[in-house]
C-alpha cells in the first residue's frame, strides 16, 4: 500500500473568482487553475451569491464594483448568513474609504486594480495557507468573524477586539452546539477542565464580556441567549430569546 505525500493527498483549494470585466475573469482564472486551485467565475453579485451559497469555496476573489449587488454588500450577506470563507477584494477604487469599506463588509485582504498578477497570487497563496484548515478555525455570526488561531475578532463594525481564552472556549463550546441548551456544568467542563472549579458567577460574567463584543444590545441578546436555571443557548442568526425569562420559576429551578 502506498501513501500520497500529504501535498497530493490533501484536495485542491476551490477559488470562486467574482468579476464582471470577461477578460480580467479569464486571466486570473486560468492562472490560478495552473496554479493548483479549482476555479468558479461568477460574472455579478446576484450569481456570485448564489455560487457562493452552492459550493462553499475555500476563498472568494470579489471585485466591488459589480451589476446586480456590488462585492460589498456579496460579503455582508454572507457573513450575516454565518459564512467565514476568506475574502480577497479586488477594487479599481483605492481610496482609504473603500479599504475600510472593504474590511467593514468583512474581508480578509483587499487588492487595488491594477495589480500584478504574481501579486495577485502571492496573496491567494498567502490566505489559504494561513486558512487551512480555515473552517474549524473561523465563527461567522451578526456580521463579526471570530478567528480562534490569531485570539481576535472582526465585529460588524469593522473594528478588532482581541479575546482571551476562556472567552473564545466559551464561545467555541457554545457554537458547536449552535441552538442547543448548554449548560452551566458543561461549559465549566470543556472550558475549564477538571483542575479548577469556576462559580456559575464567573461564567456568566465572562457572557458578559462576550455579549458586550457580540451583541448589538446586551439587554436584548439576538445570539448568546440565557436560559434560566440551566445556561445558555447560541444561535448564529439573530434571533430574539425563545424562552421569555421567568425569574420566578429560574429561582426555583436553580434551588431545586
Ligand atoms: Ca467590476
Amino acid at each position: 500500500m502506498t501513501s500520497l505525500p500529504a501535498a497530493m493527498s490533501r484536495p485542491p483549494a476551490s477559488v470562486l473568482v467574482v468579476e464582471d470585466e470577461p477578460g480580467l475573469a479569464e486571466v486570473l482564472s486560468e492562472n490560478l487553475v495552473e496554479e493548483g486551485y479549482e476555479v468558479t467565475v461568477a460574472g455579478d453579485g446576484q450569481e456570485a451569491l448564489a455560487t457562493w451559497r452552492r459550493q462553499a469555496p475555500d476563498l472568494v476573489v470579489l471585485d466591488v464594483m459589480l451589476p446586480n449587488l456590488d462585492g460589498f454588500e456579496v460579503c455582508r450577506v454572507r457573513r450575516a448568513e454565518g459564512d467565514a470563507t476568506l475574502v480577497l477584494f479586488l477594487s479599481a477604487r483605492g481610496e482609504t474609504d473603500d479599504r475600510i469599506a472593504g474590511l467593514q463588509a468583512g474581508a480578509d485582504d483587499y487588492l487595488t486594480k491594477p495589480f500584478h498578477l504574481h501579486e495577485f497570487l502571492l496573496r491567494v497563496r498567502a490566505l489559504l495557507k494561513r486558512s487551512q484548515p480555515a473552517a474549524a478555525q473561523r465563527l461567522a455570526f451578526g456580521g463579526h468573524v471570530v478567528d480562534f488561531r490569531t485570539w481576535t475578532a472582526r465585529l460588524a463594525d469593522g473594528s478588532e477586539v482581541q479575546l482571551s481564552e476562556r472567552e473564545l472556549g466559551i464561545l467555541r463550546v457554545l457554537a458547536e452546539r449552535a441552538g442547543e441548551v448548554v449548560s452551566r456544568d458543561e461549559i465549566m467542563d470543556s472550558v475549564w477542565g477538571d483542575d479548577t472549579f469556576p462559580s456559575s458567577r464567573t461564567i456568566d460574567n465572562f457572557i458578559v464580556r462576550l455579549r458586550r463584543h457580540f451583541e448589538p444590545d446586551t439587554d436584548a441578546p439576538v445570539h448568546i441567549h440565557t436560559v434560566w436555571g440551566v445556561g445558555y443557548r447560541f444561535t448564529p442568526e439573530a434571533s430574539p430569546a425563545v424562552t421569555s425569562p421567568q425569574p420566578g420559576a429560574a429561582a426555583g429551578e436553580e434551588q431545586s
